[in-house]
């Protein structure tokens, strides 16, 4: 006799919460993967996959109440519908005519969804939800691209109400996320509460269950904020404890302490030639107290760009020199490592210096050097022979090695992986003092938030004696101004600055376009003047750039992505063209870049369209010279996407969102640094150590 056949193997498993969105009977395997490519792949990933917008449509209403800037929800017959290709995008279109009998008829248009002609057919009633457009020219409102339920007989009407808004990616509509949603709610799995009681009593948090309920299906507006403000919560609390225990476990990294020198300091500053800010004297302070510890500094130093970060650098490496210590300064384009060492020699190279620290020596490393000339760098590394290095990429490389590191330093660190800080870090022997810098002024919080397991300094005050910068938003008809600028500036001797529109996720269309410009001005704008072009991927951009430093070039036209905090006195003018695609900290990063010389510098701002010209965040640009006052504006509009260096522990729009209450990350921080005081290694929270290690599984966090 046969055996039995053995028939578990072939029964869907229970579903759990670390179940693959794949399995869960009921999800298509192809709505699995288009939810996997927003990170979202298990059970628990969806529950905590919250709408970012709940939209409220209200009751059906007749099509002759629409009004024009409203959502609003409309159960209505399909008269007629139709899918066509336009002729001059290839756009799919499908468009349709609805008419419910109260004597106007409702445009329906669906962009990229051809498959609704197919769904859907003249006669069949329909409930669409959206926002009600009007036309220039037309009678009808219109709805674009609005949710759609067909309505068979007796069957409840699911959209209009509240509709939740989920993240998407292609294919995905936020229908069938929450349909999604609801087979998996079905289930009825309850998500572990992570949160000691008293910290939810203390910050009056509804629970994790509560808030997946309340976030995907809310009754009301305040479900939805409640559930929100809960998940925020979790998240940042979750990261400040992961900072809290990764500066514990930094804390136990012993480094070569570097003891305070008076005379050093005063020595440096007769060499340097001009009053360090109040700001620089700070920093320099802030640093000079970790370096004197037997643990390594963790510090990042963020200052507009020309707010002087590298007489602060310099000082740091002074004393750890006075101390017998080396140190290194990676930057990220060749162009600014020569920069800073035209700079760090001119700062530390000086007499006074040398009486009381003698033997200071400042060498370059980069891959554009002679094969022997490195060789030489890095025997005088690996000997002591020199005291800084200063290089690019090139000195994270295996035969680098340093005899006496004790300080590294990382200009524009975002630029770097934290792979590549983290090989900087390991060329001495010992742990050395770490300084990251940025240019990007963070809004504190931010800063906080996103690099939490680094100590802060802020370098607000620009040195004396800078002009600001002149800045004018212009239409597109306006353009011929700015040309005329130009020219009279380069008639003057100086030179200019031309920034390429952005276009997101294809570098490929921005240096075709940039390209195009180029040519564009060459040709018809520029006939007499010297031009040259760089972009990512120009293998000799670092030769242009060097070229257009040296004034043998009137003006550089470059895609958005060239290097910032190059320092080219003689430039004036900068002009940006589809300004309105950048946010204010990177057009404010743009500006830095002229009027860094003796003369006033002008920046000119060109939007797409007159309107963003005329009303849009522009004039903000005009009106606001301080980067840390603009980006905590760029914040509120839109977003912490957009500022570099925040990033990186991938902190979610939501949560960005709760540091716009600047009371909340300090309370969540001191909330995170008892709870590490009082168990360290979390062994009596396991439900928050498992949370805190899945968010920051292979982060430096981890
Ligand atoms: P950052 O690296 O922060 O962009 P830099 O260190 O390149 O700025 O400094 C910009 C310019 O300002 C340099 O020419 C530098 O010598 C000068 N500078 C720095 N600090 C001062 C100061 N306190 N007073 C006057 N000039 C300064
Ligand atoms: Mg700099």
């Amino acid at each position: 006799m046969a055996p039995a056949r053995d028939r578990a193997g072939s029964a869907p498993a229970a579903v759990e919460l670390d179940t693959e969105l794949g399995r869960v009977p009921g999800i298509r395997p192809a709505e699995a993967r288009l939810l996997g490519r927003l990170g979202v792949i298990t059970v628990r990933d969806l529950l905590h996959f919250l709408p970012y917008a709940v939209e409220s449509y209200g009751a059906p209403v007749p099509i002759a109440g629409l009004r024009e800037g409203e959502q609003a929800t409309v159960v209505a017959r399909v008269m007629r519908i139709v899918a066509r290709r336009t002729s001059r995008k290839g756009m799919n279109l499908t468009e349709a005519v609805l008419a419910d009998g109260s004597g106007r008829e409702l445009k329906v248009v669906w962009f990229n969804q051809p498959y609704i002609a197919r769904q859907v057919r003249p006669g069949e009633q329909v409930a669409v939800a959206g926002l009600v457009r009007r036309p220039q020219r037309s009678f009808h409102p219109e709805l674009h691209n609005p949710h759609l339920q067909k309505v068979t007989a007796g069957e409840p009407i699911k959209i209009g109400g509240l509709m939740p808004k989920y993240h998407l990616t292609q294919g995905l509509t936020s229908r069938r996320v929450a349909e999604v949603v609801t087979k998996v709610l079905d289930h009825r799995l309850r998500l572990p509460e992570p949160l000691p009681p008293e910290v939810l009593a203390r910050h009056r948090l509804i629970s994790l269950p509560d808030a997946v309920l309340l976030g995907h299906r809310p009754e009301r507006l305040e479900d939805w904020n409640l559930a929100r403000q809960r998940l925020a919560f979790s998240e940042l609390f979750e990261l400040q404890l992961a900072f809290a225990m990764l500066k514990q476990s930094q804390a136990a990294e012993p480094a070569t302490p570097v003891p305070f020198r008076l005379d050093v300091i005063e020595a440096l500053k007769l060499d340097l030639g001009f009053q360090l800010t109040r700001d620089q004297r700070r920093s320099a302070w802030e640093i000079f107290r970790d370096m004197e510890r037997p643990v390594a500094m963790n510090r990042l130093l963020d200052g507009d760009v020309g707010s002087g970060k590298t007489a602060v650098a310099a000082a740091a490496v002074a004393m750890a020199h006075a101390a017998g210590l080396q140190s290194v300064v990676m930057a990220p384009t060749e162009v600014l490592a020569r920069q800073h060492l035209d700079r760090f020699r001119a700062y530390l190279e000086g007499p006074a210096l040398a009486r009381v620290a003698p033997g200071i020596r400042v060498e370059l490393l980069v891959s554009g050097m002679t094969a022997p000339e490195r060789r030489r760098v890095r025997e005088e590394a690996a000997t002591h022979m020199c005291t800084l290095v200063v290089g690019t990429h090139a000195l994270i490389e295996e035969e680098v090695a340093f005899a006496n590191l004790g300080l590294a330093i990382v200009d524009e660190q975002h630029r770097f992986g934290t792979g590549q800080r983290e090989r900087l870090r390991r060329k001495g022997r010992g742990r050395p003092h770490f300084l990251a810098m940025t240019a990007t002024p963070i809004p504190r919080t931010l800063a906080l938030a996103g690099c939490g397991e680094m100590d802060l300094s802020v370098i607000e005050e620009l040195p004396p004696g800078r002009t600001p910068v002149t800045t004018r938003a212009l239409r597109p008809s306006e353009r011929d101004q700015a040309y005329q600028l130009i020219r009279a500036e380069v008639a003057a001797g100086r030179q200019a600055f031309v920034i390429c529109p952005l276009i997101e996720d294809s570098e490929a269309l921005e240096v075709r376009s940039a390209t195009a410009e180029f040519e564009r001005l060459k040709r018809e704008v520029f006939p007499d003047l010297r031009l040259d072009l760089v972009h990512g991927r120009r293998r000799d951009k670092d030769q242009v750039m060097r070229g257009f430093a040296s004034g043998q070039l009137d003006v550089l036209v470059a895609t958005a992505v060239v290097e910032v905090g190059v320092d080219i006195a003689n430039a004036s003018v900068i002009l940006i063209e589809g300004a309105n695609r950048f946010g204010l900290a990177q057009l404010h990063q743009f500006r830095g870049r002229v009027g860094r010389g003796l003369h006033p510098g002008y920046c000119l701002l060109i939007a797409d369209d007159e309107e963003e010209a005329r009303f849009g965040r522009l004039r903000l640009m005009e009106q606001i010279a301080d980067g840390f006052q603009l980006a905590e504006r760029d914040l509120e509009l839109r977003g912490a996407g957009e500022l570099v260096g925040v990033r990186q522990h991938g902190v979610s729009d939501l949560a960005m969102r709760a540091l716009l209450q600047p009371d909340l990350l300090n309370e969540i921080r001191e909330e995170a640094a008892a709870l590490v005081a009082a168990d360290p290694r979390l062994d009596r929270h396991p439900l928050l150590r498992e949370a805190v290690a899945r968010r920051y599984a292979g982060t430096s966090l981890s």
